[in-house]
């Protein structure tokens, strides 16, 4: 069977990236090989991404898939973004993230955010591929469900009436921004 390398510690990404992937693949996670994550030093998704396939393709000689993502809140001038995890460690963890986020946002009308996806896949002879998924929706007035993971409890999609967090695991998977971004990858290149 072939091996993909799925880059994430992160066991919601796994999951749905694992999800996404043809059924022909054994996925494989960088903790059942004691892979740490490498440093995100970039100031992109998009850079980070990169960083973290480049990081886990050093580890085995079979492709790799990384994601970057994270939460862009229009009137925090798009934050926490790039720093959406470490907002999350920051604070403590995510339920408490979120609750700094809507105390902060508290009085606002303009709740529009975005969900933002790079993905960077690398194939066996090195060659890497990148993509952007985005999905827009809205920020709630409050923790709604407890599906998910991270910050799927704040985030109403656009058009839907629930958040991420009420929502089924299968109906997020295939409407969100890794869905969006993995669409695109697979129109770029064959995986
Ligand atoms: P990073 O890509 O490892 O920097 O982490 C991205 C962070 O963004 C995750 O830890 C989550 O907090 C958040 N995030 C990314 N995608 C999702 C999602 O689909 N639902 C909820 N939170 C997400």
């Amino acid at each position: 069977m072939k091996k993909i390398l799925i880059g994430t510690h992160n066991k919601g990404k796994f999951r749905e990236i694992a999800y996404l992937l043809p059924k022909k693949y054994k996925k494989i996670s960088p903790l059942s090989l004691k892979i740490k994550s490498p440093k995100e030093t970039g100031k992109t998704f998009i850079s980070n991404s990169k960083l973290k396939v480049k990081f886990f393709s050093k580890y085995v000689n079979y492709p790799v898939i990384s994601d970057d993502s994270g939460l862009c809140i229009s009137v925090l001038k798009n934050k926490p973004g790039i720093y959406s995890a470490r907002l999350a460690k920051k604070h403590g963890s995510f339920y408490k993230a979120m609750k700094y986020i809507l105390k902060k946002i508290k009085k606002e009308r303009n709740r529009k955010a975005t969900f933002v996806c790079s993905l960077s896949y690398k194939d066996k002879v090195g060659k890497i591929t990148s993509v952007v998924g985005k999905l827009k929706g809205n920020i709630s007035t409050k923790i709604l469900g407890k599906n998910g993971f991270g910050y799927d409890p704040i985030f109403i999609p656009l058009n839907k009436q629930i958040s991420f967090g009420q929502m089924s695991k299968n109906r997020k998977i295939r409407m969100d921004h890794r869905y969006v971004a993995f669409q695109k990858l697979k129109k770029k290149i064959k995986i």
